[in-house]
């Protein structure tokens, strides 16, 4: 089997085969039923969202001989067999990537004058037309103004902002959205199931998960796992396969940082790096993992709605209480630096350890907000007379190294010295960096 294999065999037929775009297919399916169809379609969308295959599907059914009463194409009459072996001459499909310049659209509008056969619509979908050239726009945009009678235009597109706006405005605009996890592992499960492949269900969320709203990606990535002999397809395989760690080593390591347990970094590196996965694929899914604790965290994401298997669930719900917030933003602001320099790094084991000791020292800071909140905390039991600014209008920042201390001491320097209020955040800063040796960040 080639490696599109599935997702050619399994590519929907009619609108109630679309996976996802329920409100899209609907307005397709009344404007066939009602024979009210405009004479240009723009579908935009990610890559695997359905846009080439929903064209089809409405041109199959803009020219069926037999639609059904739901306004499905009968897949049986001559016009629908032709659409799909690629062979009808009233149902033209162009290659905007290979056929982008002005030649290539004249030649087309050429054909525009050719009658479709009787009763049916002459139509030209033109894939990725954000590819066509600037003249080439313009020519097309001829034949859009003054369109021949019976002819229609679906363009297809991941970049509609490439698209010259007046042919845009011309069009009747679809965009179709990410297609949702649980649609995705639907269709999944219905393959899996004709292919008589066991799949474990954990198995099929990783799959959704990894492919990001793109049922073509999912498809792929299925197809290329049902290549090997293991069975059941597992998550864990799936990792693996990939180069992907699987988050149990992630709660270790939420563990190992509860703990302070500084030799986890070394331990890790090592096993990582014998086990030869990608180090940048790793860091993204290290980010991945500090991102859903940081979303669970400002209860943006509540755990039990998450895409997660229940052993998943219960790592997550005992990590979240591992970290504060302050460590959180920390994490995700160093690991995004890392992923975004200019140039990449071909980490060695020994980058690896330094960063992951870097993220379990993260627990001996301190951040200013809760710096400032423990002072807070000291006034209001005499210590102080005039309030210290709302920690809430302070710059989320992180003091390093905390020590236990710490509060007290500027507190009692702060007194001692009589700063007068106004000037107080500015020399808590001060002191937390001069007095005590640390390092301010401010985000
Ligand atoms: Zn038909």
């Amino acid at each position: 089997m080639d490696y599109k294999a599935i997702a050619r065999r399994f590519r929907p037929k009619t609108f109630s085969e679309v996976t996802g775009q329920d409100s899209i297919i609907t307005t397709l399916r009344n404007a066939v039923l009602q024979k009210k169809a405009s004479h240009a379609y723009l579908f935009t969308g990610i890559r695997g969202t359905g846009k080439t295959s929903v064209a089809r599907i409405f041109a199959k059914a803009l020219n069926c001989e037999a639609l059904t009463k739901e306004g499905e194409p009968c897949n049986s009459c001559p016009s629908c067999i032709e659409i799909m072996e690629g062979r009808s001459l009233d149902f033209i499909e162009i290659d905007g990537a290979s056929n982008r310049g002005i030649d290539d659209i004249r030649n087309l509008n050429e054909t525009l004058g050719y009658r479709a056969i009787k009763g049916r619509y002459k139509i030209y979908l033109i894939d990725e037309v954000h590819m066509l050239t600037k003249e080439a726009f313009n020519a097309l945009l001829k034949s859009l103004e003054e369109p021949p009678a019976n002819v229609k235009f679906f363009f297809a597109t991941t970049e509609p902002n490439k698209v010259l706006p007046t042919i845009v405005s011309r069009c009747q605009r679809f965009d179709l959205t990410r297609i949702a996890n649980h649609a995705i592992i639907n269709k999944l499960r219905s393959i899996a199931k004709e292919l008589e492949i066991d799949v474990e269900d954990e198995a099929f969320a990783t799959i959704a998960r990894l492919s990001e709203g793109s049922l073509r990606d999912a498809e792929s990535l299925f197809d290329q796992l049902s290549c090997l002999e293991a069975r059941p397809i597992t998550s864990s395989l799936i990792l693996d396969t990939l180069g992907f760690v699987s988050r149990n080593d992630f709660f270790l390591l939420d563990e190992a940082f509860r703990d302070e347990d500084l030799t986890f970094a070394f331990t890790f590196a090592g096993k990582l790096f014998s086990s030869g996965k990608d180090i940048t694929y790793f860091l993204e899914n290290l980010i991945e993992h500090y991102r859903n604790l940081m979303l669970i965290h400002l209860r943006h994401l509540r755990i039990e709605d998450a895409f997660l298997s229940e052993e998943e669930k219960k790592g997550y719900s005992s990590s979240q209480a591992i970290y504060e917030r302050g460590h959180l933003i920390h994490i995700l602001d160093y690991l995004s630096d890392l992923i975004h320099q200019s140039t990449r790094p071909t980490y060695k084991r020994v980058h690896l350890e330094m960063i992951l000791l870097h993220l379990l020292q993260t627990r001996k800071r301190i951040s200013l907000e809760a710096l400032l909140q423990k002072i807070t905390t000291l006034e209001g039991k005499g210590a102080m007379v005039h309030p210290l600014e709302k920690p809430i209008s302070v710059p989320i920042a992180i003091v390093e190294p905390a020590m236990e201390k710490l509060p007290e001491k500027i507190l009692e320097t702060v007194i001692e010295k009589r700063v007068p209020p106004s000037v107080r955040h500015d020399t808590i800063l001060r002191f937390a960096q001069v007095e005590f040796g640390g390092t301010i960040k401010k985000n």
